[in-house]
């Protein structure tokens, strides 16, 4: 019998979510179609099919559905509504499903389970079995799928982002002091967080390549995904007001604890229409007045992709934060 194919969309929660939903439907005998990275047929198609006013990140959402439609059954985009007490989801990213259905009339079907973690029909175990449904009458099968997909995402993604040994340099694991953080990052010549929603860190052609070029002008990298999660919870109770947007809270955790663990600089990617980043903005830009030492800027995305303007803006700032440490030699006691 023929297979079923499913596509999913390369970009927004897929950047987290991608291994849980592709084990799941794998192991129903479903296909998993991925689109392509983000290139400039996807973003191009994305701006002739969604409203003028839209963040660049959900107009890219639409170019990838785009790329998909011809060559699937079904295209996921679950209603992603609140995954922690206390949290939610933008109201572009809850509206999603809606907002695709009514702009794009002639797709395939959608399936768009809601993720609630607050009500019974939304928690993840429930938003798999409602997929698993649509796609096999074996419930069964859906509930082996469920457990051994959820099993496996919580041991090698969760997991792996918990534990403090894997991918992040040794300074970052939880509890240690940040003198000796300093220590190890000053072997490097420059330490630069780059902060903001992982759909923008990690899609290159939306921020026109900007962690390669960095690397290139022996920039050492760091990401909020490199800071502990739980070091991230204690930063956010640092803050007067609570953020409770799902998608930022790793992103000010991350940039308070980065001002106060030896980077150079910050650099905080938003997009243009985003009304989170806005208000997340002014938080990080507030932190960074108390820490003058570390430089700080912010990088504003939208769908122009000339890389003239960013190369002069790092090139910029590299310039600001080299100059500054000069300076702050030249003062150095010379013992
Ligand atoms: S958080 Fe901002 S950038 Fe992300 S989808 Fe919502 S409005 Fe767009």
């Amino acid at each position: 019998m023929k297979k079923k194919k499913v596509g999913i969309p390369y970009a927004l929660y897929f950047y987290e979510y991608y291994p849980l939903w592709k084990e799941f439907l794998t192991r129903l005998g479903v296909e998993v179609v991925l689109s392509r990275p983000t290139n400039k047929s996807i973003l191009d198609s994305g701006i002739r099919s969604s409203l003028s006013e839209i963040c660049l990140p959900v107009k890219v959402f639409y170019g990838h559905v785009l790329s998909l439609v011809d060559q699937v059954d079904y295209i996921l985009i679950p209603r992603m509504v609140c995954i922690e007490k206390g949290a939610f989801f933008c109201p572009k990213i809850i509206g999603l499903p809606d907002m695709v259905k009514s702009s794009l009339s002639s797709i395939c079907p959608i399936i768009s389970p809601v993720v609630d973690v607050r009500k019974s029909y939304g928690t993840w175990k429930n938003s798999l079995f409602q997929v698993g449904q649509l796609l096999t009458e074996n419930t069964l099968a859906i509930s082996r799928a469920i457990s051994l997909s959820w099993e496996n995402f919580q041991k090698n993604y969760v997991a792996h982002l918990l534990d403090p040994k894997v991918l992040r340099p040794a300074s970052l694991i939880e509890g240690q002091d940040s003198i000796n953080s300093k220590r190890q990052w000053e072997e490097k010549p420059i330490n630069i967080a780059v902060v903001g929603h992982d759909y923008l860190i990690d899609d290159s052609y939306i921020n026109l390549n900007l962690i390669e070029k960095l690397k290139r002008m022996k920039v050492n990298v760091l990401t909020p995904g490199m800071v502990h999660p739980a070091m991230v919870k204690k930063q956010l109770k640092k803050l007067y007001k609570p953020i409770f947007w799902s998608l930022s809270r790793k992103a000010v955790g991350a940039a308070l604890y980065y001002f106060e663990n030896g980077v150079e600089g910050i650099i905080h990617l938003t997009s243009f229409e985003c009304g989170e980043d806005s208000m997340v903005g002014e938080s990080i830009h507030h932190q960074s007045q108390k820490c003058p030492e570390v430089s700080y800027t912010e990088f504003v995305f939208d769908e122009h992709t000339g890389e003239a303007g960013i190369n002069t803006r790092i090139e910029a700032f590299l310039d600001m934060i080299r100059r500054k440490k000069r300076i702050e030699n030249s003062l150095a006691p010379s013992w």
